[in-house]
């Protein structure tokens, strides 16, 4: 069969030149989710997914026989990469390893091709590695956790958050949790906001020890939530806002608007085969107001009243 180019389905998608091989490929076989399906997706969704894919240096959860066969987590570039995937290099990495980035749409499509599955971006862009931009607090529910206890974890994080002058956002993982989302002005270090993101999950761990903790001790999560702050160090990675994941169903991680968090949509509710319906059906990019909500971490908001 001929590979296929989608010059772009509709005229206001934006345009795409990569070259699929095998498009029907079947990624999620019980989804009837291809190759072409999955980049299909991500062109529907590019406008608002773009802000957290480009210029970042990227992880890749790769599954390049769906995800049935093996799963690669690589941070490295490799060789024969497709041309519209930006090779990158860690100023602070002494050995020069190549990283792996896109600009673009056509290189999302290029990852799709090499089979990502999922697509893991830092907290930081590449034209400032030192300060992250975006701050992520990880909700995982242990084992028996009701998911209401895990919508009022994420309004609890946002309100902590609010506390100290930062605007939140939530979205679904596509797993098994929420993710709290933060948009910083770059400017404090890395150092600086991981110690931050630990003193707000230590902060909730400590008011409400029957419902959170903050380090990783499997023993003690038996119905409890971790609040993961861990994202927030130097080359860690959290799943993108709209990445899809490589396990069954589909999932994707979805942007939401606070007043949708409700018991019917669950962690992993929104998936390749829906998302493009509710995107169509919403008014607005439900984080819309991201990017303009940024300040700096050393002068939030009620601090700078309090002092
Ligand atoms: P869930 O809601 O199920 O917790 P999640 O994406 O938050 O979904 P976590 O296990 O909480 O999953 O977070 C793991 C994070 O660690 C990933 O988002 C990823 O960026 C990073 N990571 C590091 N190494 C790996 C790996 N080998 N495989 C998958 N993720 C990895
Ligand atoms: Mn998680
Ligand atoms: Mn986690």
């Amino acid at each position: 069969r001929e590979p296929s180019i989608a010059a772009g389905r509709e005229p206001e998608l934006p345009k795409r030149t990569v070259i699929l091989t095998h498009p029907d490929r079947l990624y999620w076989p019980d989804e009837g989710v291809t190759k072409e399906g999955l980049a299909d997706y991500y062109t529907d969704v590019w406008k608002y997914m773009a802000p957290f894919a480009v210029q970042r240096p990227l992880a890749l959860l790769r599954c390049p026989d769906g995800i049935g066969g093996q799963h690669f987590f690589q941070k490295h570039a490799w060789k024969g990469l497709n041309e519209n995937i930006v090779v990158i290099h860690d100023p602070k990495d002494k050995d020069h390893t190549p990283l792996v980035s896109i600009d673009g749409l056509d290189g999302l499509l290029g990852l799709v091709q090499a089979g990502s599955l999922e697509l893991h971006p830092w907290g930081s862009t590449i034209a400032d590695w030192e300060h992250p931009d975006i701050i992520i607090m990880d909700l995982d529910p242990g084992p028996g956790v009701p998911w209401e206890r895990v919508i009022e974890a994420a309004e609890e994080t946002r309100a902590r958050m609010n506390q100290a002058g930062l605007e939140a956002f939530v979205k679904t993982s596509g797993g098994k949790g929420l993710h709290v989302v933060s948009p910083l002005k770059p400017s404090a270090d890395w150092l600086v906001v991981k110690a931050f993101t630990k003193s707000i999950a230590d902060q909730m761990a400590a008011d409400s020890p029957a419902r959170y903790v903050s380090t990783i001790t499997k023993s003690k999560r038996q119905g409890k939530i971790l609040i993961d702050y861990l994202r927030n160090q130097r080359g860690s990675t959290a799943v993108a806002p709209y990445s899809t994941r490589a396990r069954p169903g589909a999932a994707v991680s979805m942007p939401l608007t606070w007043d949708e968090l409700s018991p019917a949509i669950g962690p992993a509710y929104f998936t390749v085969n829906n998302a493009p319906t509710r995107l169509a059906a919403l008014r607005s990019d439900p984080w819309e107001d991201f990017r303009s909500a940024a300040v700096p971490l050393e002068q939030p908001k009620s601090r700078r009243r309090r002092a």
